[in-house]
């Protein structure tokens, strides 16, 4: 069985809709994973901060606003009357949730539950838009299956036994389909996977059922070697290699969530990115294959914190390194670079949450240095170390501040932190020249 995740844009209007069944009709049987239409979850992520800041006639407003937005899709989508009837009752208890929601005391729970509104609409918008065209589908709800544990990590283990057991009890049809992002956490409240989170459950489930293939279908040909946002001339690329979009995603490249390759890597499932607003372009595929070596791509991550800490007595110390890393665990931060020195340490964070606490950590045993709004270019590729094309890099960059280059931690990645300002020139400069459309 394959999975095909369809994002934001593909469900976000009603030609869009209609093209997605025109992919998903094709008689075999799916799993089809949805987001919540293009610009919901930010209008509910709006909501619940207005409640949050007790700005409640501004959460009324925006929350009849997107009443009226949903009630005009649902009046030109489903005609049918009866669909509609149970369609509209279902949209109204929503908003009628929402609406509940202003008086309620803000909570993580509460905004929580807010948020799992978007995917909770679609589905089911979607799914009775199928059932009036006269396709076989069926909702599961991915609150009975999709669980992350305390440590805040998908529980697999769980996802695979609830989904068999939703899948068998649920009646039979083509096409199953689900909500992306949301999960319960493991007290059993509402959860989510984190922003652009529906890429990682259609790994999640495909992982769980090993899927022939996991397809994740968006508003672009597939991956592309620098960010089409900020960049002209990007292309897309036809083959990554699970290390590569790991690489790729978890350092910036916004089609894909930072953990989405994560659970299908170990059985080497593939995972297909798809336009679909072109079905016939060959998009992307991951796979586990390496291709042809040299640099292939370019991604970059903003907010991140570089950290220089100083020790006089760092020379010939041993552990002193493991001091600074207990201290990052203590505050369960993760670290993106690091370079060494003889007398410091250069690292950086993207989570900048606890960093007051680690600097006052870090300075019982050492001075520190921080400079915030950096941002990491990451270069992408299959032995991009020691590959001709790499040495031009300073060559290219020369007019560029780089503070801190990750060279040689793994033969797929080149890492430089510059500050965020520079970035767009950054990835512009990179692109004309690794991908030589100008010649140095
Ligand atoms: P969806 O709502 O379908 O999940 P996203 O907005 O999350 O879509 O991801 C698709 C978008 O990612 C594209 O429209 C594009 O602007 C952006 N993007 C950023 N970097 C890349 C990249 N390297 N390749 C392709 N798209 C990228
Ligand atoms: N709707 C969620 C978001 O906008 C999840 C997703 O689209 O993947 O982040
Ligand atoms: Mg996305």
């Amino acid at each position: 069985m394959k999975v095909l995740k369809f994002g934001g844009t593909s469900v976000g209007s009603i030609e869009n809709m209609q093209r997605v069944k025109n992919i998903i009709d094709d008689g075999g049987t799916k799993i089809v994973v949805l987001s919540a239409m293009s610009g919901t979850t930010n209008q509910l992520v709006y909501i619940a901060e207005s409640i949050a800041n007790n700005k409640l006639d501004i959460a009324l407003h925006k929350i009849n606003e997107l009443h009226d937005v949903y009630a005009e899709t649902i009046n030109t989508l489903i005609l049918n009357p009866a669909i509609q009837k149970h369609v509209k009752a279902y949209v109204s208890s929503v908003f009628n949730l929402l609406l509940d929601s202003t008086y309620l005391p803000y909570s993580k729970g509460l905004e929580n539950t807010i948020l799992a509104q978007g995917e909770l609409l679609s589905t089911y918008i979607f799914n009775a838009y199928l059932q009036q065209e006269g396709i076989s589908s069926t909702l599961l709800p991915a609150l009975k299956f999709m669980r992350i544990d305390a440590a805040n990590e998908p529980d697999s283990l769980y996802i695979k036994e609830q989904f068999k057991k939703v899948l068998e009890t649920s009646e039979q049809a083509d096409i199953y389909i689900t909500q992306g992002f949301i999960c319960l956490d493991e007290l059993g409240g509402i959860s989510n996977l984190q922003r652009g989170g529906s890429d990682y459950t259609a790994t999640l489930i495909g992982a769980a059922i090993k899927a022939k293939e996991v397809q994740i279908w968006t508003d672009i040909d597939g991956m592309h070697n620098n960010d089409p946002r900020h960049v002209e001339n990007t292309q897309p690329i036809s083959n990554l290699s699970f290390d590569e979009a790991a690489e790729l995603a978890y350092f910036g490249a916004k089609i894909l969530h930072p953990q989405t390759v994560t659970p299908v890597r170990a059985d080497s499932i593939p995972v297909r990115l798809k336009n679909t607003m072109n079905p016939e372009a060959h998009g992307t595929l991951i796979s586990s294959k390496t291709s042809e070596q040299g640099i292939k791509a370019i991604a970059a991550k903003d907010g991140i914190a570089a950290i220089k800490i100083k020790s006089a007595r760092m020379l010939q110390a041993h552990g002193f390194l493991r001091k600074v890393f207990e201290i990052f665990e203590i505050y369960e931060t993760s670290i993106d670079m690091i370079t060494t020195s003889e007398v410091a340490v250069s690292l950086t964070i993207d989570d900048t949450k606890n960093l007051n606490k680690i600097i006052e950590a870090l300075q019982v045993f050492s001075t520190v240095e921080v400079d915030e709004n950096q941002s990491i270019v990451c270069l992408v590729g299959h032995i991009v170390v020691n590959h001709s094309k790499t040495y031009k890099l300073f060559q290219i960059l020369k007019d560029v501040k780089i503070r801190m280059i990750s060279y040689g931690g793994s033969n797929n990645n080149i890492s430089l932190l510059i500050h965020t300002q520079d970035k767009i020139k950054t990835l512009k400069k990179l692109n004309n020249y690794l991908f030589e459309l100008v010649t140095l």
